[in-house]
């Protein structure tokens, strides 16, 4: 076999284990067999000992497992962890570092070689093989134990997350163990409640356990899907008969006997009565069956994977059919949570029972986060390691102050958040002060703050909290959640609800962004690389029918009210701005004929989002009236960063020194043209970078309803002065993290610091 084969082959064995013991186990017999080595071990750091403990071997004494230790810096192993790089060593008893152990029946073992097991820049454990002879790996072999390490540590942080790794050590495991898990946070606050999982239809993989409530009642629901599954087989069988020779048509034979009672659908029947229901039994005993045929040498065996998945998602559909019919149940406070949970799926919930959400994908800056900061509800994103499926109305904890949730919190553990929380309230009623009055520093520094709207719940809440108009509408998302393109008159309603609200403040309109990650239902766009693809403005301009629609519809929603104002997104060349105003003209012309009464036009601005807007500002603002920095985006292409990818979502800052010089840059050139910009990110939203942007002379931020209050306190007690004289300081500082923390000094000083987090002072 080659090399690579044969890594295929460990990796889906133990891909395959029924457990994390088992998949340690596979993981060191298959290295001895494939290295041919006499000795094949994996030690895992304990965090709470700090030690490296044995957890499987092959050629070492087996009694040893989970008893023999060794420290992190001991031996050869801690060497190992402690470098964070491979040893290899052909004569490794006389290396400084060997350290001899008899328990585990080891005897004078000359070669070594070692390779941390590493997941997120932290060493988990150390792969060892040994021998008695001195043989030196060489470097394909090693590369071979790094490749397979890279591959376990996924396997090992998993088991960690969900508790197995304790489990094995422990005897008797604790069922009622509070679990953490740690994600980014999205959209500050805290909730507590109990989880309902969120999929989306026919993805088996993700539906989740859920405890039969009427044991009969979902055996009858596995009943019909599984006959009309069967009616389906049948149909498809009938059509294809002159096509397909008689040995083709066999695979329908094959398939309907493997829904009988006798096969799948009596397994998935024994799992109900276990206790599950009918969708999650389901995806039990399909996740058994795809793993023992993965685990088969013999290729077309293998193959017949494909075969069961595709029964699997025949049975899930009919049975999904069924279920919708019934509409799902959400309890109060009720946490979503999901691998991932899109603006569509999100919107269709009640919201008013939603108190939290958690999902595994996703980055703060994502679209649903953005739209759960603008609901206000607490949510968590990134957090690989949450066995979702397992967690059906489960109790938890989400801290959308910190990124982290806790699965079956202790009763100590719920006392304390609810006493967070009761100060969370209280820190809202402070802000109730902040209602009415202008935003202005104490030494008269006037700042005006706008709201980021997409729904129309998020109007009532930014008028209650004083907004001075809306310095951005997100209109993709009334587009998201329609079966299709609205049509112009149904625009101009949802259009002209928005304006109304406001009027005679601004309102300000971008033109569908969508594209990146934000996708239409009905209008699917598929590319290696989305964020640097067809969005934004690029879709709207090679579809002229879909703008023309929309700026008419809302230069109609405008007559009257004159309060309208449209801002063009990821724009990146002067000629975008031009042919989008040559549109935009060219509505007005059609839509002043066409209700025979004059149109003002709408004061026009452009985002600046992308580098190569920042070093043309200067030409493009000569265009339009005003400009607004969509720094979600731009912090995103400045750093190169993927603002929806968890794993890199700790060096997406907004705070990195190029991202505050492109600000103040944008801010310096908007301002010598004599217009106004202003910030419609997140950035905008936030109590640090908030006095930052205000310090470099933005005229207006627009945040999501849930921040304008806490922004408008930072403005009115932080003297603008002090604000410049903190940015001249920021603006020497070449780390992102060291400028962070200036920022947290001095709203700590301000006495502000409970605005980022309640409980700090
Ligand atoms: C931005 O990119 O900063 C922005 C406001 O737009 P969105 O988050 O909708 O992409
Ligand atoms: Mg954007």
């Amino acid at each position: 076999m080659l090399m690579l084969e044969k890594l295929r082959k460990i990796v889906q064995d133990v891909d395959s284990a029924p457990n994390f013991t088992a998949a340690l186990d596979t993981m060191v017999t298959s290295v001895r067999e494939t290295m041919g080595t006499e000795v094949s071990s994996v030690y895992l750091l304990d965090e709470k000992s700090n030690r490296y403990i044995l957890m499987a071997t092959e050629g070492l004494n087996p009694d040893a497992i989970g008893t023999v230790s060794l420290g992190w810096n001991e031996g050869l192993v801690g060497l190992c962890g402690a470098r964070e790089e491979p040893i290899n060593l052909d004569n490794a008893s006389a290396h400084p570092k060997y350290h001899y152990l008899p328990e585990t029946g080891e005897e004078k073992y000359n070669s070594f070689l070692g390779v941390p097991i590493m997941h997120r820049r932290k060493v988990l454990g150390v792969l060892v093989v040994q021998q008695r002879d001195k043989r030196k790996f060489d470097e394909s072999e090693e590369a071979f134990l790094v490749t397979l390490s890279a591959q376990l540590s996924g396997v090992v942080a998993h088991a960690k997350a969900v508790g197995s790794f304790d489990v094995i050590r422990t005897p008797t495991p604790r069922a009622n163990i509070t679990r953490v898990f740690n994600g980014i946070a999205g959209a500050s606050g805290i909730a507590i409640g109990r989880a309902v999982v969120m999929y989306p239809p026919a993805d088996i993989d993700s539906v989740p356990d859920r405890v039969a409530e009427d044991t009969d009642h979902e055996i009858h629901s596995l009943r019909i899907a599984l006959e009309a599954v069967r009616e389906d087989i049948r149909e498809l069988d009938k059509k294809m008969a002159g096509a397909l020779m008689p040995e083709e048509r066999a695979l329908f034979d094959a398939y309907l006997r493997m829904l009988d009672d006798n096969a799948l659908g009596g397994e998935i029947e024994e799992r109900i009565h276990a206790g599950n229901w009918a969708q999650g039994a389901l995806r039990e005993v399909i996740e058994k069956h795809m793993q023992a045929f993965a685990a088969m040498d013999d290729p077309y065996l293998r193959e017949r994977r494909a075969d069961v998945r595709d029964l699997g998602l025949r049975i899930l559909a009919h049975l999904q059919k069924q279920e919708s019919a019934s509409l799902r149940e959400f309890p109060d406070h009720s946490i979503l949570i999901g691998e991932e949970i899109t603006t569509a799926m999100l919107v269709e919930t009640p919201l008013d029972k939603i108190g939290g959400i958690v999902t595994v994908e996703g980055a703060a800056n994502s679209h649903m986060a953005i739209v759960a900061r603008a609901l206000g509800i607490p949510t968590v994103l990134g957090v690989s390691e949450l066995p979702v499926t397992q967690l059906d109305d489960t109790e938890m904890i989400v801290d959308a102050y910190q990124g982290r949730v806790y699965v079956q919190p202790s009763r100590q553990l719920r006392t304390r958040y609810k006493d967070i929380i009761k100060e969370e309230l209280q820190l809202v009623a402070g802000l109730d002060a902040y209602r009415d009055v202008p935003a202005e520093t104490p030494d008269g520094h006037r700042v005006a703050l706008y709201v980021n709207t997409g729904l129309m719940a998020d109007v009532a809440r930014a008028k209650d909290r004083g907004a001075e108009g809306v310095g951005l509408y997100r209109s993709e998302i009334p587009f998201m959640l329609r079966e299709r393109f609205p049509g112009e008159e149904e625009q101009r309603g949802i259009y002209r609800q928005q304006l109304e609200a406001f009027a005679p403040r601004p309102v300000t309109m971008r033109t569908l962004d969508i594209g990146g990650d934000k996708d239409l239902p009905y209008f699917p766009i598929k590319e290696d690389n989305p964020a640097l693809g067809w969005r934004g403005i690029r879709i709207t301009l090679d579809h002229p029918e879909i703008f023309m629609v929309q700026i008419r519809a809302m230069l109609k929603a405008a007559i009257g009210l004159d309060n309208l104002q449209i801002l063009l997104p990821m724009i990146s060349s002067v000629f975008e701005v031009e042919e989008a105003l040559h549109l935009i003209h060219r509505a007005m012309m059609e839509v002043q004929e066409e209700e025979g009464v004059p149109i003002t036009m709408p004061r026009i601005g452009v985002m600046v989002e992308v580098p190569a807007a920042v070093f043309q500002i200067g030409d493009m603002v000569q265009l339009v009236d005003f400009v607004s920095v969509g720094s979600n985006d731009l912090t995103q292409y400045m750093l190169a960063v993927d603002r929806n990818n968890a794993r890199v979502a700790d060096i997406y800052t907004p705070y990195h020194p190029s991202v505050l010089r492109a600000l103040q840059m944008v801010v310096d050139e908007v301002h010598r043209a004599g217009k106004p910009v202003g910030i419609c990110g997140e950035m905008a939203g936030d109590p640090g970078t908030a006095m930052l942007l205000m310090a470099m002379g933005f005229d207006s931020l627009s945040m999501s309803a849930s921040n304008l209050l806490k922004i408008r306190k930072v403005i009115c007690n932080v003297p603008y002065i002090q604000a410049r004289g903190l940015l001249e300081q920021v603006m020497q500082v070449d780390n992102a993290a060291v400028i962070r923390s200036l920022v947290e000094f001095e709203l700590e000083d301000l006495g502000l610091l409970d605005l980022l987090r309640p409980g700090k002072k």
